[in-house]
């Protein structure tokens, strides 16, 4: 229904929850972010109410301090009921990596059902858990994020819009397929939302993904579309710290 994220040179967290209350007005029956900690890991926070009470849960948290990556999700269910744990961000078997996905994944019961005979434990009833796995198994061939959300993009069918959070490095990837995502450099980081005005007070341009794009945001992007890969050069760095 709803997609923020941010990667941003401090907590990413507020910038989370403002964009989530941006996307409140189209309506949604759950909420949940999120965020890489400063030790590596990534905490996440769901929520079956407002993103009130989430901003309320991630006040009352008292972790290891939120770095400046992170993804949030509202959530209109199609797949699974609706509960807590059917609320995105969802994730890997191994916790590593967090996905939040907007649209229907058609064939999700076949890629299911392949993954769980392959050894692939699932936390949710979701279509889109389908994805972290196919995320999970690309990336035991090899260990690039933006090849592994290729190879699992490419084996999906329906439509969607995702941010693939990688909790080890910090990094991210947007793709989209028949569902709007856009992307932005602004002077506090990077930005991504499935509806600019999400993102708007922040960033003044916007790059909308087309079918099949593939784009992770690092200092430069890397951009895949229509078979082309090509490097997105910045006249100004991100803040975000290279890390
Ligand atoms: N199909 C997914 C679900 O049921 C995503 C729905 C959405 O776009 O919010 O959770």
């Amino acid at each position: 229904c709803g997609i923020i994220a941010a990667r941003v040179a401090d907590d990413a967290t507020p910038y989370l929850l403002d964009g989530l209350e941006r996307l409140e007005y189209r309506g949604y029956d759950s909420a949940g972010i999120a965020v890489r900690t400063s030790t590596g890991g990534t905490e996440t926070i769901r929520s079956v109410s407002r993103v009130g009470d989430l901003r309320t849960l991630v006040a009352a948290r008292s972790g290891d301090p939120f770095t400046g990556t992170g993804i949030g999700h509202t959530r209109w269910a199609t797949h699974g009921a609706v509960r807590e744990t059917n609320a995105h961000p969802h994730a890997d078997c191994s916790g590593r990596i967090s996905v939040v996905h907007n649209g229907i994944i058609e064939n999700a019961d076949r890629l299911r059902e392949q993954l769980s005979a392959q050894g692939h434990v699932f936390a949710s009833e979701v279509d889109s858990e389908v994805i972290t796995h196919l995320v999970e198994r690309a990336l035991a061939v090899d260990p690039d994020l933006m090849l592994a959300v290729q190879i699992a993009t490419a084996q999906l069918e329906g439509s969607w819009a995702i941010v693939v959070l990688d909790a080890r490095d910090g990094r991210m990837v947007a793709a989209a397929d028949r569902s709007p995502l856009v992307v932005a450099r602004a002077a506090r980081g990077d930005f991504v939302a499935s509806d600019i005005g999400a993102i708007a007070t922040w960033a003044e341009t916007f790059v909308a993904l087309r079918d099949g794009d593939v784009v992770e945001l690092g200092e430069s992007w890397t951009w895949s579309s229509r078979g082309e890969v090509v490097a997105v050069p910045f006249a100004t760095p991100s803040p975000f710290a290279a890390e």
